[in-house]
């Protein structure tokens, strides 16, 4: 492996030494604020692997701004993606609250989503009966909360953040792998744990693969630290946990596996030893397994002249569009009902309203590019009698 000086320290141990793993040239809207192309590397010093690129707290902020939308943003979405994220969840809360202090009622437990979007997790949590919830979200959020969940919003960072008394759990899901920098966080919300209290982790699984499975994590440009369990549990028993649980799944509404790791916060470490399955070479071998299923899909428009639009565009879609099959197609246009896209490029290709496909003729195709929103997709493509080609379930 080359080794490279990094300009971006690990964000876990701060290391200027790595060993180049990857080049991505990435794909987004041409108007990103965060640098598209990027190298994958890993730590020389604690084998952590990240993303390293010129990121700084001024272009991580000013990116999930302008993305991080009630328009925008895949989780923090419309209704049907909300429903899914909180049925996935609900064995996850379950399993927290086992773990967590008999003494105490769930109306009694002091709880705190820290990254708590819209109050998704915190609303299974009201759900069991505890209601003593703070939610923690960085005031540049658009914080539309939906009317059924109330908590506590603390407007703050994961790093700054100070909760008036101490939380028995909290909780931080699909937030570390956002991060400019890991271990100030996680010794943040041990700080505002009480003793004893528990802390449940949740990232996307570097680690995980198989055929079913794009482990498209390593492309997503907002993802800019990689976990396996080896090393999320290695930095929780490090900085004051014992791990309890790590928790693997594969929801079926995005593209990856997830890795759960419930701790609770004590002054010695568990002393668990936890398996390092995790080989380097993984992550250029995951990344290179993204078109494996797609291609299979759309294979009769690569190298072909056929016109392509390609309906829904989020990070994961440019990830898998970039990483397969699509990147050799003939895209004319991206389209998406959010008018927050329309207007913009993404590879200098133009994002429209779907309005655009009328008068299409029956040589073009339609890809879905979104899974909870591709009935409504394909009930609209019906409506507006499209003659073309539908290609669904891409991933
Ligand atoms: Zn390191």
């Amino acid at each position: 492996m080359k080794k490279i000086s990094l300009q971006r320290p690990c964000p876990v141990c701060n290391s200027f030494k790595g060993e180049l793993l990857l080049q991505k040239k990435g794909l987004y809207f041409d108007d990103c604020i965060l640098p598209l192309a990027r190298e994958i590397v890993s730590c020389s010093e604690c084998e952590f692997v990240f993303c390293h690129a010129e990121y700084t707290l001024e272009n991580l902020s000013a990116f999930y701004a302008q993305y991080y939308t009630y328009s925008h943003s895949l989780f923090r979405a419309q209704k049907p993606t909300w429903n899914l994220y909180v049925d996935r969840k609900r064995p996850v809360v379950e399993s927290i609250l086992a773990h967590a202090s008999k003494d105490k009622l769930n109306k009694d437990m002091i709880i705190c989503d820290v990254g708590s979007g819209n109050g998704e997790l915190l609303s299974e949590y009201l759900r069991v009966g505890c209601n003593k919830l703070y939610g923690v979200e960085p005031s540049a959020l658009e914080n539309e909360s939906h009317d059924s969940v109330s908590y506590n919003l603390v407007e703050s960072d994961i790093y700054e953040f100070s909760l008036t008394e101490k939380a028995d759990i909290i909780t931080c899901t699909h937030v570390m792998e956002h991060l400019l920098t890991i271990t100030n966080a996680v010794q943040n919300m041990r700080e505002n744990l009480d003793e004893n209290g528990l802390l449940y982790i949740e990232v996307p699984n570097a680690e995980k693969t198989d055929d079913q499975i794009f482990p498209v994590q390593t492309c997503i440009i907002e993802h800019i630290n990689l976990f396996t369990p080896y090393q999320l549990c290695t930095l929780l028993e490090n900085n004051g946990f014992s791990v309890i649980e790590v928790i693997t799944c594969q929801p079926d509404f995005i593209p990856f596996h997830l890795l759960g790791v419930i701790a609770r916060k004590s002054k010695e470490p568990s002393g668990v030893k936890i398996e390092n399955n995790f080989d380097p070479q993984d992550i250029p071998r995951n990344a290179t397994s993204i078109s494996y299923g797609i291609d299979l899909k759309i294979g009769e428009f690569i190298d072909s002249e056929r016109p392509v639009y390609i309906w829904g565009m989020t990070v994961v879609m440019a990830a898998l569009w970039e990483n397969s099959g699509l990147s050799k197609c003939n895209v004319v246009n991206v389209i998406d009902k959010s008018e927050s896209k329309q207007g913009k490029t993404i590879g200098g290709i133009l994002v429209c309203d779907p309005s655009v496909l009328e008068n299409a003729s029956p040589d073009t195709a339609v890809i879905v590019g979104t899974l909870t929103q591709a009935d409504s997709v394909v009930e609209e493509l019906k409506k507006m009698n499209y003659p073309g080609k539908i290609v669904r379930e891409l991933f």
